[in-house]
């Protein structure tokens, strides 16, 4: 097994995980840890380099992060990002303060090239910056390597003792080397020799949790999603049958999918775990009766889930860990990112009511993107359908019918869903569309078939661009599959017999049609 690893000691800025993203990027395995973490503990990891990352402190003020001055005596290479160049600075003898400039955004840099941090980078190369505080002069012994117009100092390095500072964030992709330089600082400066992949993550995570677990009991809420379907997978080839699946049908989810997940997790599938499926359709669809407020539906849909939820994990009894498929993102948004400012709250994390009796949770996803949570189910061989599965709200199709929903409804959506899903696929344009589906209208028009009037339901066919899901644009889809897609669903979908497709982007209208 592969075991050099670089560390990223946590200084509280916004771009940590990325930090090590970049790394595992390399193929090099990546830790962080807080700057509270005590030198000897850093020493006994071994690491091959250490990154200090960047924190929304100023280094020369009362009690700003800080870390052990010996750190830089160590032998091992340091390479200091924004904050971490600056706290660098001040501990060996440089001067720090406010900045009578402050860049931020995009900024051009000169850099040195015969630095072997900047080996292969252009002279003039643009960066990201985000400070407030600037690096006056660089501590003794250090010689400077990149500048701006308004920055004398934007890197440094003491090469023969392998410091190295940078104003700069070469994590993030606006800076456009950046992964170079990080992949300099981790063969050229730290001499790894790369090789780890997702494959020694998910090995190394479930020896992890099998050796925590021990002979305990372990309770997953499984939704099919793929977050936790990967968790759920990791944990049951960690301790197969002490872990217990409870799956939730609310009779809101696509077409088939509540029996392809039984299909994959139940006892027919190739996992030993022990899987319970509630139909709990009626329940919910008995809750929703005559409520047409999207937000009402949201709401009831999510208490009944707790509530059905619930009533299993007490058939069970007490249980000693609650696995959750938490990712990075649900972490870093809600303030629990290590030393990272609150940005907003979120629904994923700590989400599970505290009325089921457990002792601890596990987050086997916890330092994963999406991207990464996917690549590791491939990984564990979940299948592709699965693991690229589209986002899906928690409230399902509940919230893809407008009004009131009953049984009848969901049947055509998830019918008109299916038609557009496949069609999309055959066209070769699911991979280019951010997220796609249809929605059913309440609104209902007179149109013909076979010579008879019909009074149906109007389809709404949604599919939208996006990168970060926080804005989108209508795709364009051509016109052709669009006639294919309406042409199937008014023949297949009894009582449908108009389809119109959405054009709205995000804003102002939102991603979910509800
Ligand atoms: N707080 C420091 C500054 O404003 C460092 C900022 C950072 O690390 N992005 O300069």
């Amino acid at each position: 097994m592969n075991r050099e690893k670089i560390l990223v000691i946590d200084f509280g800025g916004q771009y940590n995980q990325l930090v090590a993203r970049r790394v595992r990027e390399c193929n090099v395995y990546c830790e962080i840890y807080s700057y509270k973490t005590d030198l000897d503990t850093i020493r006994k990891m071994n690491p091959k380099g250490i990154i200090l990352t960047g924190g929304p402190n100023s280094c020369y003020e009362e009690g700003a992060a800080t870390c052990d001055p010996t750190l830089f005596k160590l032998g091992i290479p340091v390479l200091g990002l924004c904050y971490g160049a600056q706290i660098m600075m001040h501990i060996l003898g440089g001067q720090v303060c406010k900045a009578p400039v402050r860049e931020y955004g995009k900024i051009q840099v000169t850099v040195d090239r015969s630095s072997p941090l900047f080996q292969n980078v252009s002279e003039q190369t643009i960066c990201w910056m985000s400070h407030n505080d600037y690096i006056k002069t660089a501590a003794p012994g250090f010689q400077i390597i990149a500048h701006t117009s308004d920055c004398p100092v934007a890197a440094a390095q003491w090469e023969e003792r392998r410091l190295y500072a940078i104003q700069f964030h070469p994590e993030v992709l606006h800076t456009t080397e950046g992964t170079k330089m990080l992949s300099n600082f981790v063969y050229q400066i730290c001499n790894c020799s790369g090789g780890w992949k997702m494959d020694a993550f998910v090995e190394n995570t479930i020896k992890t949790i099998r050796k925590k677990v021990a002979s305990g009991k372990v309770l997953c809420a499984l939704s099919g999603g793929v977050d936790s379907s990967v968790a759920a997978v990791m944990l049951s080839k960690a301790v197969g049958d002490q872990l217990t699946c409870v799956f939730v049908d609310h009779g809101l989810l696509r077409k088939n999918e509540g029996d392809e997940i039984e299909e994959i997790f139940g006892p027919a599938g190739p996992y030993e775990l022990n899987f319970i499926r509630v139909n709990a359709q009626k329940r919910f669809f008995d809750k929703l009766k005559g409520v047409e407020e999207p937000e009402q539906k949201r709401k009831i849909i999510g208490e009944e889930f707790i509530r059905v939820f619930e009533e299993e994990a007490k058939k069970i009894g007490a249980v000693d860990f609650l696995v959750q498929g938490t990712i990075y993102p649900d972490v870093v948004e809600s303030g629990l990112g290590g030393e990272s400012a609150t940005i907003k709250s979120h629904h994923n994390v700590g989400g599970l009511p505290d009325y089921v009796d457990f002792k601890e949770i596990l987050e086997p996803l916890r330092d994963l993107f999406k991207d990464e949570v996917r690549r590791a189910g491939l990984e564990l061989d979940i299948p592709k359908k699965l693991v690229y599965r589209q986002p899906f709200p928690g409230p399902g199709l509940g919230i893809r019918i407008v009004g009131e929903v009953t049984a009848e409804k969901v049947r055509m959506v998830q019918e008109a869903d299916a038609i557009y899903r496949e069609e999309l696929e055959k066209a070769g344009l699911d991979k280019q569309i951010g997220q796609y589906f249809a929605a059913l209208t309440n609104m209902r028009s007179v149109g013909v078939m076979g010579d008879e009037r019909t009074y149906d339901y109007a389809v709404a066919l949604r599919a939208v661009c996006t990168v970060d899901f926080m804005t989108a644009e209508a795709a364009q889809i051509p016109w052709d599959v669009l006639g294919r897609v309406t042409s199937r669903i008014v023949n297949e979908v009894k009582n449908v017999n108009r389809v119109l497709y959405d054009c709205t982007g995000k804003p102002p209208g939102t991603i979910e049609f509800e």
